[in-house]
């Protein structure tokens, strides 16, 4: 188990925009970052559909989540979903989670709890970082779980995508290797 992610920089165009005023992308974002979607995807905002919460979670049981994700891939038939997280997040991170209660914290927890002993042998700058993308796979592992999800990924017509942004550098990257195509 490694917990050392590799990253690379958005390329322009990664998803191409279809110029159209319908949704293609489900979009699950944290709700405490203030990065723009659209402007990082170069597409236009009418081809996002956009799902925000606490640390851009998917927990099970969450309402407003299940019926998003099915509206998005059975009634609207989006062809992507990203899970985007952010360094710097104040909900997810490795050394704490004061003000969490619940299902959230219960999963970050479960989370930490299974990458402990890797996470502790980073340096401590990093470990909030990299517990972060941890938490973008976790969520990529979520969605899996949606038979309307694996269905549509089987017909290769959906496709997941973990991205990161860093508001430091206002750059946005790719999590490697864990793309379903
Ligand atoms: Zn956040």
């Amino acid at each position: 188990m490694t917990v050392e992610l590799l990253t690379e920089p958005l390329q322009a165009n990664y998803i191409h925009s279809l110029q159209q005023v319908t949704p293609q992308i489900l979009w699950i974002g944290c709700c405490d970052s203030n990065s723009k979607e659209s402007t990082m995807l170069d597409i236009l905002d009418d081809e996002l559909l956009v799902l925000r919460n606490l640390g851009n979670m998917i927990i099970d049981g969450d309402l407003s989540c299940e019926i998003t994700i099915k509206y998005a891939v059975v009634g609207l038939q989006v062809k992507h979903i990203v899970v985007c997280g952010h360094y710097g997040c104040h909900t997810v991170k490795a050394v704490s989670r004061d003000g969490l209660n619940g299902p959230w914290l219960s999963k970050l927890n479960a989370l930490h709890s299974a990458y402990e002993e890797d996470i502790n042998q980073l340096p401590l700058c990093e470990r909030d970082r990299s517990f972060v993308e941890l938490n973008i796979l976790d969520q990529m592992r979520s969605l899996r779980k949606y038979p309307e999800v694996t269905d549509a990924i089987t017909q290769g017509r959906l496709y997941i995508h973990g991205l990161v942004y860093d508001s430091q550098t206002e750059k946005i990257s790719r999590l490697l290797g864990q793309q379903n195509h």
